[in-house]
């Protein structure tokens, strides 16, 4: 193991950051939650003062395995040094994980690969309006499917805005109004107001995005019929449904959420958990429409990329299917329900109106006494005691986002002690805030 030794100018880390980066990092949202980690291994990182804590962020889960997975690095190595990036054709890697994606993903005839998440939405936006000749696209409040002009309304704001609860807000200025004005939102799990959307807008729609199992503002399930419905709406007005597993693909499941819900879309984008910390993205989909992306169709749209399916990150995606068939998804889990177990367990202790949800290896905890069924739901939670809950947890060694509403997870380093070290914590951290 790598001793940790603090960089003699750690102290002044933030300020060289500041003076560089906007808001001193790449990121608006990194900005708003400044540490400096110096080592990271499994599911632990070690900040720069030498703090060690128990990692339930996993770089929002892209850190699937574990932090610095000696499996996975020495795979990106090894074929770095064998063939790296040309550009030309298929690489070798390339199809391999196409091949594994496609034989284990239900809605995956063909696949492509970019690098990113935001890549994989943007690219099926074009695909679908491509095929369908119509432009409007169907969303759901709240949830994220990346940063690009097609998607971001009706999306959680930045920290700091306060205008949450407008279905319209954009997720950023600077967003095309005419961009925005072409999506439709709905609330989660509102079945009146889905059915009400694709009677106004259904022959228009190229495509309707949702999260599967939405991760975006917590763990929030669809109740029963609610894919279906919008599957059958999908199909009644040629719309083509697009599943975003970008968080839920590889996690949950080798085949994406699709092969636990039985609800199949047109097209799967998907990004995080392929590649444990390497950035990939991809889409999968029907045959007949992912034959868009090939040069001269009729009906095509452009996929392009100079980094789309390195070698090397093709390489982490190998190693990362690998460990994740291997045990690795049933052994998040299992930690995962032990996790949610006892966070109830705890709350019912400390006796605070909080409540528990999650799939496989994530959780979410709201300070309400009964899981939000959508956005507008989850806003009505206590976010002031999240907040301090959350530092509280901080303090003591467990490292979740600070942000009230989001998503927790374990990887495939996690350890029953990181659970119960985890609960430990929660319980004090509970009992602070009561
Ligand atoms: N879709 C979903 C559901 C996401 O959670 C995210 C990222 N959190 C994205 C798309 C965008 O992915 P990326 O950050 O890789 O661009």
């Amino acid at each position: 193991m790598i001793p940790l030794e603090a960089p003699a100018d750690a102290p002044d880390y933030v300020a060289r950051a500041e003076r560089v980066l906007p808001g001193g990092a790449s990121g608006s949202w990194r900005s708003y939650d400044m540490q400096v980690v110096r080592r990271t291994s499994g599911a632990h990182i070690w900040t720069a003062d030498g703090t060690r804590y128990i990692d339930h962020i996993l770089a929002w889960g892209t850190v699937v395995i574990g932090h610095s997975d000696h499996r996975v690095n020495r795979a990106v190595f090894a074929a770095a040094e064998q063939c790296d990036l040309t550009t030309l054709g298929p690489q070798q890697g390339e199809v391999e994980v196409a091949e594994r994606i496609c034989s284990v993903m239900p809605s995956a005839q063909n696949v492509a690969f970019c690098v990113s998440g935001t890549e994989a939405t943007l690219h099926a936006v074009q695909l679908a309006r491509a095929a369908t000749g119509r432009t409007k696209l169907l969303k759901f409040h709240g949830s994220y499917h990346g940063w690009h002009d097609m998607l971001a309304v009706g999306v959680r704001a930045a920290p700091g805005r306060e205008d949450r609860t407008d279905l319209r807000a954009t997720e950023s200025v600077g967003i095309h109004p005419a961009a925005a004005a072409d999506v439709v939102v709905v609330e989660w799990n509102d079945a009146a107001g889905l059915a009400e959307a694709f009677a106004a807008h259904g022959p228009e729609l190229a495509a309707a995005f949702c999260e599967p199992y939405v991760q975006s503002y917590g763990c929030t399930p669809a109740e029963p019929g609610f894919l279906e419905q919008l599957r059958e709406l999908c199909t009644a007005s040629g719309t083509l449904l697009v599943f975003d597993e970008v968080k839920t693909a590889f996690r949950h499941h080798l085949g994406g959420y699709q092969a636990i819900c039985g609800v199949i879309p047109d097209i799967t984008t998907f990004s995080k958990a392929l590649g444990n910390g390497y950035s990939v993205g991809g889409l999968a989909g029907r045959r007949d429409l992912m034959a868009g992306f090939q040069a001269g169709h009729a009906r095509g749209a452009v996929m392009d990329g100079t980094s789309n399916a390195n070698p090397y990150v093709m390489a982490a995606a190998t190693a990362t299917f690998d460990l994740l068939a291997d045990g690795g998804i049933s052994h998040m889990a299992a930690l995962g329900e032990r996790m949610r177990e006892g966070l109830r367990r705890e709350i019912a202790a400390a006796g605070i109106p909080a409540c528990v949800t999650g799939t496989g290896g994530s959780w979410a905890l709201y300070m309400r006494p009964t899981p939000p069924r959508n956005y507008a739901e989850a806003l009505t939670q206590d976010n002031a005691r999240m907040v301090a809950y959350n530092q509280r947890l901080r303090a003591l060694g467990i490292m979740e986002p600070l942000v009230p509403l989001a998503d927790r997870r374990l990887c495939v380093s996690s350890t029953e002690d990181d659970v119960d070290e985890t609960l430990a914590a929660a319980g004090r951290a509970m009992r602070a805030i009561v």
